[in-house]
């Protein structure tokens, strides 16, 4: 049975919106857009808020999934939205992390006098090697990949010694099978000066107000979508949750609605436009009629990186004072490893403390099916070898998984991204943005930004001023990365 029962009833005359996904995009549309005369519905097929954003409890203590910061580079008008809605509840907290490199610890963000004491001499001589050589070092010929861009900007020493093995862990794929793009939007120092630049903005005296610092909300990142959830529904939007997306409907090249299912009832969303932050492989995938062959298979051909989140919960205060470290090499499977109570300075629980590890890996992996006793197990072993040996009592072991952790740029992915997306876009009524509706290996503040954007780009009868949004789309390829 399908019933039609949406927002549209009550938006008489309004623009009727329908978003897919409650991640930060979805959410900070839903926010931008009810801000004007549109009624907004919210579908998400998870029971909150928040996507990979969200946060939750453990043992009373506020987990996220990984390593979660807001990042002061946002956008000013993004930054003043999250500061009016958490007020004092926002914190601008020190960045005090470690980074494993040449088997030593380094701060980081690196530091000049840091860097200088720390690092193994001959490591120091051959960083500052590649640095004099650059211009004398032979350009490596052949199709421009990550490594061959790293290499040649960056040189041999730090490319081989953190960027190659990290990136190898983290996309399950050698450097050289990596698209540029990825060096374009997540390596942020191009050459040994630029970082040595960025070091020396961290020297006290030299640094801005926010340099070095981060914004944390008091509980946990997810506070940020939960605030502005509340904000986007106090003007008007409504959210439904576990809502389970089986369709987007279209007529011809215009998309018309979507179908939701619960239990044996399906109900019909009718909309002058879908916002959609679902995954572009997914909404696909869920069209109705199918798209043209040729866009499915490249739908197919398009990956994302998936992640397990692995909670070790330890009967003590604190384990270190760092919020993070970063471990670049091979021989142990986490990249990063994050002490959520050191990122809002909780004191409480006492004798409770979490250490989050992020474990890099797809669906059928091995990691991907083991219990949460083997992970934990696995996790002490590889704190030990990295010379964190867990001395205090392991309480339990708990996982979260995620299959759409980062976009995988291997060599193919543009061409299959542009038939997807050149299809997406030819659709009237129907926009995709987000991390996951654009492919983007982007920060939170960056889905603001674009949500913000495609709200700008409605028009007052509810279409979409397409040349705006063009520019807006020229607009997100500067973004950048940040860790
Ligand atoms: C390990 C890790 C660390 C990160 N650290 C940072 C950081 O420090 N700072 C930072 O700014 N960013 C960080 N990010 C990035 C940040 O998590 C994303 O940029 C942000 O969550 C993207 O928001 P989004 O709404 O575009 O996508 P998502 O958060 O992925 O939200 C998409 C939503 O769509 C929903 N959805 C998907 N399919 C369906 C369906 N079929 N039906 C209904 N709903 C559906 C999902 O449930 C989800 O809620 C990190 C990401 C990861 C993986």
């Amino acid at each position: 049975m399908t019933e039609t029962t949406t927002a549209t009833d009550e938006g008489e005359g309004r623009p009727r919106i329908t978003v897919l996904g409650a991640g930060p995009a979805g959410i900070a549309a839903a926010y931008a857009l009810t801000k004007g005369d549109v009624a907004v519905e919210v579908l998400e097929r998870a029971p909150v808020a928040g996507g990979n954003s969200t946060s939750f409890k453990i043992d009373d203590i506020w987990c996220d999934y990984g390593s979660h910061r807001f990042h002061p580079v946002a956008d000013p008008s993004v930054i003043a939205d999250v500061k009016r809605l958490l007020g004092d509840d926002l914190l601008l907290q020190p960045r005090h992390g470690r980074i494993r490199l040449g088997g030593r610890w380094i701060h980081f963000p690196l530091k000049l006098q840091d860097a200088l004491l720390k690092l193994p001499p001959a490591f120091a001589a051959s960083l500052i090697g590649d640095m004099v050589l650059k211009k004398f070092r032979k350009k490596s010929t052949g199709p421009r990949s990550f490594s061959s861009v790293l290499y040649d900007g960056l040189g041999p020493t730090i490319s081989e010694n953190f960027y190659f093995p990290y990136v190898r862990k983290l996309w399950g794929l050698d450097p050289d099978k990596l698209a540029v793009t990825l060096a374009e939007r997540r390596v942020s120092g191009s050459s040994i000066g630029k970082i040595l630049g960025k070091m020396l903005k961290m020297v006290p005296g030299l640094r801005g107000e926010t340099t070095g610092r981060f914004y944390y909300p008091r509980q946990g990142f997810g506070q940020i979508s939960r605030a502005m959830v509340a904000a986007a529904e106090k003007q008007g939007a409504a959210f439904r949750f576990g809502a389970d997306i089986v369709r987007i409907e279209r007529s011809k090249d215009r998309v018309t609605g979507v179908v939701t299912r619960n239990g044996d009832t399906e109900e019909f969303h009718q909309a002058d436009q879908v916002f959609s932050t679902i995954p572009l492989t997914a909404a696909v995938r869920l069209m109705d009629p199918a798209p043209p062959p040729e866009v499915v298979m490249a739908a197919d051909a398009i990956r994302f990186r998936g992640m397990i989140l692995v909670y070790l919960i330890l009967e003590t205060d604190q384990f270190t004072e760092y919020d993070a470290h970063y471990f670049p090499e091979l021989s142990i499977p986490i990249s990063r490893m994050s002490e959520p109570k050191n990122y809002n300075s909780a004191t409480e629980p006492k004798g409770r403390t979490i250490l989050c590890a992020e474990l890099p890996c797809d669906p059928g992996e091995k990691w991907w099916g083991m219990s949460d006793e083997e992970l934990g197990r696995h996790y002490c072993d590889w704190l030990g070898q990295l010379g964190l040996p867990v001395k205090v009592p392991v309480i339990r072991t708990e996982t979260r998984r995620i299959a759409h952790a980062y976009p995988v740029y291997d060599l193919d992915y543009q061409r299959h991204f542009e038939t997807v997306d050149n299809w997406l876009s030819s659709l009237g009524g129907f926009l995709s943005f987000g991390r996951q509706g654009l492919f983007a290996h982007d920060n939170t503040h960056h889905a603001f930004a674009m949500a913000y954007a495609a709200s700008e780009s409605l028009t007052p009868e509810g279409g979409i001023d397409r040349a705006r949004w063009a520019e807006h789309r020229h607009e997100f390829e500067s973004h950048r990365v940040e860790d």
